[in-house]
């Protein structure tokens, strides 16, 4: 008893004397990255808990690559009013640093607007873009270029596009630009008239476009929600592609870009307890993770982050699976509290490291790129 109370304060006093002072409650508020990032690329796998990558892992030979990353870090997803966030509240705390309700589309508590990291990097000279397997109205990306006081006011999110100079934007939801039920305004010829290149799936593929890098590019893939992959989506790695090279060269002043991509509907499939559903739509999204990867390593300017906002389903791999057939669980069909892993890549990557809340991500993020207030 005496032996082991005075190991302990001896253990104590030497983890006290070497410990201590480095030892933050805060960490991200003292940190300064060793090197200032560029550009970023933010990608949200929606529902994207650690089960959801290992099944993604496993059924893909044992290796994704997200592995490649050197800088892993969990963070706190809960909003303000639950424990459990919906992607609005989710998408909110990296977009605004904020912890606000569920259902709040970068807004505080109060339903008052909060500067978003994409309107400060507009305001800053950066060029900008949003892609995702979502419409383009929908919780995440919405929560980084618009401000509604709920998620579901689709057609007051579209008209929020004419409130920044976004460069670039591409996902689903045409009907909200075009054919509107609140209002006879058409978001779509708005846009044109702004000098924006418009495009859409009804006119032309993606990968058929020659885009002029020079103008704003809006592309609409679907006319509500796109398809899930495995029924023939195509187009998150070419349209994160071009994203990528349009951003880095749209700019004549080349002062970096801000972009996040979202792959929207592994949550779908944890909501849907469909783990075949889930599977396809991580590989998907790895797909696109490996190429911004590969354009940091050439860039050497660009922090890369890949997160989810909550876990979806509480998936889980039961007794029985194998590498080559996961058995899958499930407790629920919305959301879990789990952490949520982050990973980093790039300059300002190390500030990643730890466990933290959702909105240091933010705090982060403009840590690495060197926005100050
Ligand atoms: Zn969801």
């Amino acid at each position: 008893m005496f032996r082991n109370t005075a190991c302990s304060l001896l253990l104590a006093l030497i983890l006290g004397s070497c410990i201590t002072p480095d030892v933050s409650p805060s960490p991200s508020h003292n940190l300064q990255p060793n090197r200032k990032a560029k550009n970023i690329i933010l990608l949200i796998g929606d529902g994207m808990g650690l089960t959801q990558i290992t099944a993604g892992l496993y059924s893909y030979n044992n290796q994704l690559e997200l592995e490649r990353f050197p800088v892993i870090g969990l963070h706190k997803s809960y909003s303000s009013d639950n424990l459990v966030t919906d992607s609005a509240a989710g998408a909110t705390a990296f977009a605004c640093g904020i912890k606000t309700y569920n259902g709040a589309i970068a807004v505080d508590s109060d339903s008052l607007a909060v500067q978003t990291i994409l309107e400060e990097a507009e305001s800053k000279g950066l060029a900008t873009g949003l892609v995702a397997t979502s419409t383009i109205v929908h919780a995440t990306p919405a929560s980084f270029i618009a401000h509604a006081s709920k998620r579901s006011y689709y057609e007051e999110i579209a008209a929020d596009f004419l409130d920044t100079e976004i460069d670039l934007f591409i996902g689903g939801g045409k009907k909200y630009f075009d054919r509107r039920e609140t209002d006879d305004r058409n978001i779509y010829t708005e846009l044109e008239a702004k000098g924006y290149i418009m495009s859409d799936y009804f006119q032309q593929k993606l990968i058929d476009l020659d885009v002029d890098y020079t103008k704003n590019f809006g592309y609409l893939t679907a006319d509500n929600d796109p398809l899930p992959v495995r029924q023939g989506r195509d187009y998150l790695q070419p349209a994160s592609a071009l994203a990528m090279s349009f951003l880095d060269t749209h700019d004549a002043e080349n002062k970096g870009f801000f972009l996040m991509v979202e792959g929207a509907q592994i949550d779908w499939g944890g909501h849907a307890n469909d783990s075949d559903y889930i599977i396809t739509e991580v590989l998907d999204f790895d797909k696109v993770i490996g190429d911004a990867l590969d354009f940091a390593q050439k860039d050497r300017e660009t922090l890369v982050i890949v997160t989810a906002d909550h876990e979806t389903g509480g998936f889980a791999i039961n007794p029985g699976s194998t590498m080559e057939k996961i058995e899958p669980g499930f407790t629920s069909d919305y959301h879990t509290a789990a952490l949520i892993p982050v990973f980093a890549y790039g300059p300002g990557a190390e500030l990643f490291a730890g466990i933290y809340e959702n909105t240091a991500i933010h705090n982060k993020m403009r840590l690495a790129i060197g926005f100050k207030k």
